[in-house]
């Protein structure tokens, strides 16, 4: 048998300050021994092979005089490690663990986009359901310990890339559309800011079980910031966080041993339960000097009487108020990130009241909606930015560039079914989104035979 894990908590002999490899060298080797002393007095052993050292520092130049040894076979020195499914890595700054993770779930993501095309294939309220269901969890997995990992721009672009990808199978929109707009046409808020309510959540559950630590005393000696101080600050921010709560202590028992006898039909029988549950109802009239009765009434006005020194009984708040709270935190944070950098023509066209019925549409129809909305479209405007020996202008009339804005108010070609649809043959994109809503305008798109794509028959 071999033991993979050793975590050891070192603690430099005092009178020795900053760092120096060969003392922590030193300390360690001792700890391994007397670990493989009490291994092998156990019956255990512990295996050099599956053993590794990987030393906490931001310095990039160190060296031990001689390497660590179990039973005289050296252990390698590593980068990082894996401990219950975390990569722990020598900087701290969880950059390797987010990769991982990145690298995890997009797999996840690929193998669902085979049963998932642009026009076909789950439904986008089905594809919503598997990511929310089946990929966020692997992401927000430990996120209380690594949510400092989430602070950098490398990592924040890395988690919303996967964001990103999942939210292109849910609409089928154009591989170049924006982000941020996806987002909202899905209702998903940005990964960064959805983890930090989830490793809060996380921080909130071990505070109410008492086993979260209040963080380390004193200035911090290196530049990397503790989860504990990061999710205590998020959580004392939100006011229902630090009132009382219900406590939901688990209440696992290992000692008791419980037995069920389930009798069969034939000791059924023989016992006869039928006769032995007899159960008799019956009318007493009341104050008629009846005991039990009698006894009744004495107790419920005792207990009304007994009103003189009323105490004040402090009631729990359920944790869902405290989780509402956090996600209303998260919702209104993205609001303010989306009003600082909202994409130029899906602000011109989202309308608050398009996105109930989004994720209920048809996979096609919601593909035009997104293009519609976010101005990435398969229309030749667009199409001459990924291609440049596509002509910009109108495929109809030729006279102006082919955009959303000129398909659905101004080409000539297009004024019998503008008259049809929108009740005027020339109009402008507020007048139409003030009185029509987005089914209207996909509609429209979708006969007008603009869109290239050769998924979007006239019909
Ligand atoms: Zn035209």
């Amino acid at each position: 048998m071999a033991l993979v894990s050793v975590v050891t908590a070192l603690k430099l002999p005092s009178g020795r300050q900053g760092f120096d490899a060969d003392t922590l060298r030193e300390v360690t080797q001792k700890s391994l021994n007397s670990i493989n002393a009490w291994c092998k007095k156990s019956g255990l052993k512990l295996s050099h092979l599956k053993s590794h050292c990987v030393m906490f520092t931001n310095r990039k130049s160190w060296s031990f005089d001689q390497p660590l040894k179990v039973d005289g076979a050296e252990i390698n020195v590593l980068n990082s490690t894996k401990f219950l499914g975390l990569t722990l890595d020598s900087k701290l700054n969880w950059n390797e663990h987010i990769d991982n993770l990145c690298k995890k779930t997009k797999c996840i993501l690929m193998q669902c986009r085979r049963a998932v095309g642009p026009t076909w294939g789950f439904k986008p309220a089905t594809m919503r359901w598997v990511y929310n269901a089946m990929v966020k969890p692997v992401l927000s997995y430990w996120s209380t310990i690594w949510i400092n990992g989430t602070k950098t721009k490398r990592n924040q672009t890395l988690l919303n890339g996967v964001q990103r990808l999942a939210n292109v199978i849910i609409t089928g929109a154009l591989p170049t559309t924006p982000g941020t707009a996806l987002d909202v046409i899905t209702g998903t808020p940005p990964l960064d800011l959805w983890l930090s309510e989830e490793a809060a959540k996380g921080a909130l559950r071990l505070r109410d079980l008492g086993h979260w630590l209040p963080p380390p005393a004193g200035r911090p000696s290196t530049r990397l910031t503790s989860h504990i101080s990061t999710n205590d600050r998020l959580l004392r921010d939100i006011p229902e966080c630090n009132i009382i709560r219900e406590e939901r202590t688990p209440a696992l028992s290992i000692d008791q041993t419980f037995q069920v006898e389930i009798p069969t039909k034939e000791t059924y029988q023989e016992a006869d339960y039928e006769q032995a549950n007899n159960v008799l109802l019956r009318w007493i009239p009341a104050h008629k000097g009846h005991e039990g009765n009698e006894t009744a009434d004495r107790l419920a006005k005792n207990g009304a009487n007994n009103c003189d020194e009323p105490e004040l009984v402090k009631l729990p708040i359920p944790c869902g108020v405290c989780y509402a709270a956090l996600r209303r935190k998260t919702l209104s944070d993205w609001c303010r990130t989306f009003a600082v950098c909202p994409p130029k023509v899906f602000y011109t066209m989202w309308r608050d009241r398009f996105s109930r019925g989004l994720l209920k549409m048809g996979k096609r129809d919601l593909r035009v909606a997104t293009q519609i909305l976010t101005g990435y479209t398969e229309l030749n405007y667009h199409l001459r930015k990924l291609n440049r020996d596509i002509a910009p202008t109108c495929s109809l009339c030729q006279e102006e560039n082919e955009t959303v804005e000129h398909v659905l108010t101004r080409c000539p070609l297009l004024w019998e079914l503008r008259v049809e649809l929108f009740d005027s043959h020339v109009t402008t994109i507020s007048a139409i989104l003030e009185r029509f809503d987005i089914t209207q305008l996909v509609k429209f798109m979708i006969r007008s035979g603009t869109l290239k794509s050769p998924d979007m028959i006239n019909d």
